[in-house]
């Protein structure tokens, strides 16, 4: 899996790693160009402090989907989201970028594992197919 490394693959528009997460990325998917393909996004993390229950519950509230579950295996959580984006990376960074950008949900975090669904119908693309990454 070496294109994993790859940092121009994982670089959004910004210049940052997707994986670390974008806030502008974020902020952007607020507001999305609805002609831009529509991606289903799981991020796998760990958490350095254990993420109240109260938290998690509250994710939902921040609207567009988002989805945060505590995984059975200890400190590993699983993000889901939805998001806009000319590219899986970029919708990686949105969805990672919410997590930067709400730190008292989550303080200090390590992404384990991403991945990115294209929903939207295309001419070439069976909807639902995993294209990314
Ligand atoms: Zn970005």
């Amino acid at each position: 899996m070496s294109y994993r490394d790859d940092a121009a693959f994982w670089a959004c528009p910004h210049g940052q790693d997707a994986r670390h997460g974008c806030v502008t990325c974020y902020e952007e998917s607020a507001d999305p160009n609805p002609d831009l393909p529509f991606w289903d996004v799981a991020i796998w993390f760990t958490s350095d402090q254990p993420i109240p229950v109260k938290a998690l519950q509250d994710v939902h509230r921040h609207g567009r989907r988002f989805l945060l579950d505590k995984l059975s295996a200890p400190h590993i959580y699983l993000l889901t989201g939805q998001a806009r984006a000319e590219r899986g990376g970029q919708a990686v960074a949105g969805v990672i970028g919410f997590l930067v950008h709400n730190r008292h949900v989550v303080d200090a975090f390590t992404v384990k594992d991403t991945r990115a669904v294209r929903m939207s119908p295309a001419a070439d693309v069976p909807s639902g197919e995993r294209v990314w990454p």
